[in-house]
């Protein structure tokens, strides 16, 4: 599915959101319910079920994205940090529009 989905929360909040960092096709925005005290969640445009279905993206896109990951951290303050993606219900994927976890600002080392 490529276009924005009217009934997705993340394709909404890529439209209406407070977005910290943005770049062409992709916002990263404030987690609601912060893990760590850096928290951000990376959200491409494209709506994309799950990481399952990361092919659906145009190689270019798909680096470029990795590399917005990778800025938002860097853009944050952050040199050591921690990347999730929870794929599935039983990954704990709660919101069905792929995105990515950046968390920071403790020692992310003790747990996974
Ligand atoms: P996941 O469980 O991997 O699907 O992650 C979904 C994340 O979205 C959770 O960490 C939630 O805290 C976060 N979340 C849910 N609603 C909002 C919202 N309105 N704004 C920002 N983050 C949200
Ligand atoms: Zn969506």
């Amino acid at each position: 599915m490529r276009g924005p989905r009217d009934d997705c929360l993340f394709c909404t909040l890529v439209r209406d959101a407070d977005h910290v960092h943005t770049a062409d096709g992709f916002v990263a925005i404030a987690d609601i319910n912060p893990q760590a005290p850096v928290h951000l969640l990376v959200l491409p445009e494209r709506h994309v079920d799950t990481f399952r279905d990361v092919g659906e993206f145009p190689p270019d896109e798909a680096k470029r994205m990795l590399e917005f990951v990778a800025a938002t951290a860097a853009h944050a303050g952050l040199t050591d940090y921690r990347v999730v993606v929870n794929v599935g219900p039983g990954g704990g994927q709660t919101v069905f529009h792929l995105h990515w976890h950046i968390l920071g600002g403790r020692p992310m080392g003790e747990t996974l």
